[in-house]
């Protein structure tokens, strides 16, 4: 047996439940949160602010998108997604400006605030400072409000076993759409108390919401690039609500996860695309394993949004209470080397359980474009050209025309799904 370092008690998973506790073996203990270069951090955001990937990745999001649309039924998911989604990211990018509906006390609302929000049917909930080192370039002048409500929605377990799966893109896709409309419902109550209150749409993000939530005590970065909560892990779907309410901030926790998921690592050995790094690296002033991108989105855009990595967490499939109590009394994690945590099934592809592993020729990857439309349109117009041997016809100068064209037409609005797939 472990020797226990501390204990971490979090409220129980719905509203009324017992609290939870999580032992913490002393030889997983780091730091509160995770380890921060405080004035990398603020370089990184003056020098190079961060932008989504839905702009300054957007000519790799065309194309995955029109990979993912010659597979009928995630067409459809995503049609009907964002035709029931958009009236909730509408209605939330209005919710900053509307006014109070009564008259603040004065009194500290912590406590109001987050039992709505458990009454609403979050799991996690936990209040800090907006951040705004993390906000996107071109979100910069949106947010008005100096508190952060971070907020979880779980997503139901049994479709998230049999990930990659269209069961699992229909619940992923739900439960942005549930929490986004009750996010709404957040809203209309903060203003009853008294305050104003601002919706960031799970699906129009305003920067990476991980960060805040971590200084908020709601779990830890995982290896692999998702927040892992203490009840579900990563099988949860994030948003924030930002206010000028009267509220308390929380702190960030050590849940041993920083030093736990060196130990594992099954979600790094078991990444179809190999997108995931063993070894932590000091990134824009924080540590983390940090994912391969150019690996991630090849494999998410061919194999129904992949998601792998979710699936076969521990701490997704048996929550941060059962594995850390599993690795105090034994030093293994829970479920690693089975076919229940490890196996899945890839589309055309096969079952791969533990050990094995799917195999893809080098183009697999390098057929993905980068860049932002315009940029890969004279990535793609240079490659051509120089394959003519100099010689620019007619022909290929229209062609790169009209694509400079349809990306500066193309609608820069962030309505598309997003994944919380890395951090920043
Ligand atoms: S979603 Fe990306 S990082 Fe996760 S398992 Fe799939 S390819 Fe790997
Ligand atoms: S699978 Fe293991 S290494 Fe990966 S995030 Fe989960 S706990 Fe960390």
């Amino acid at each position: 047996m472990l020797k226990i370092g501390h204990e971490v008690v979090r409220p129980g998973k719905h509203l009324g439940d017992d609290t939870v506790t999580i032992s913490v073996p002393e030889e997983l203990e780091t730091v509160p949160g995770i380890p921060l270069n405080y004035r990398e951090i603020d370089w990184y955001a003056r020098e190079y602010p961060l932008e989504t990937m839905n702009i300054n990745e957007r000519a790799s999001r065309d194309w995955a998108n029109s990979i993912r649309d010659t597979h009928v039924e995630m067409r459809e998911i995503r049609k009907e997604h964002d035709k029931l989604n958009r009236p909730l990211i509408m209605a939330a990018r209005l919710t900053g400006d509307q006014e109070p509906t009564a008259e603040a006390t004065g009194e500290d609302v912590t406590e109001a605030i987050k039992a709505k929000c458990r009454e609403l049917g979050y799991i996690e909930v936990g209040i800090t400072a907006y951040d705004h080192r993390y906000t996107y370039n071109s979100k910069k002048d949106w947010v008005k409000f100096p508190h952060a409500i971070c907020l979880a929605y779980e997503q139901d377990f049994e479709p998230t076993q049999t990930i990659p799966s269209v069961d699992a893109e229909i619940v992923h896709s739900s439960t942005y759409r549930t929490e986004g409309a009750a996010g709404l419902e957040m809203a209309k109550f903060i203003q009853s108390l008294g305050y104003r209150a601002q919706v960031h749409s799970p699906n129009d993000n305003t920067g990476p919401y991980i960060p805040m939530f971590v200084e908020a005590g709601l779990g830890s970065l995982g290896a692999c690039g998702y927040l892992l909560t203490p009840h579900v892990g990563s099988r949860c779907r994030l948003m924030i609500i930002t206010t000028d309410a009267n509220v308390t901030h929380d702190k960030p926790v050590d849940y041993g996860i920083h030093a736990f998921c060196q130990v594992c690592q099954v979600c790094v050995n078991r990444c179809p695309g190999r997108a995931l790094m063993r070894d932590k690296v000091w990134w824009r002033g924080i540590e983390k394993n940090k994912l391969y991108f150019k690996r991630c989105r090849p494999v998410m855009a061919r194999y129904l949004g992949c998601g792998i990595c979710m699936k076969v967490c521990p701490i997704q499939k048996y929550g941060m209470g059962t594995v850390m109590e599993h690795y105090a009394e034994t030093g293994q994690v829970l479920g690693k080397g089975t076919h229940d945590l490890e196996g899945y099934e890839l589309e055309g592809k096969g079952y791969f359980g533990p050990g094995e592993m799917p195999v893809f020729e080098r183009e697999f990857f390098n057929s993905m474009p980068h860049g932002d439309t315009e940029e890969w349109a004279f990535e793609s117009f240079k490659q051509k050209a120089i394959a003519a041997g100099g010689q620019i016809s007619d022909e290929l100068m229209s062609e790169f025309r009209e694509e400079v064209q349809r990306g500066l037409s193309q609608s820069r609005d962030n309505l598309e799904m997003m994944e919380e797939v890395d951090y920043i």
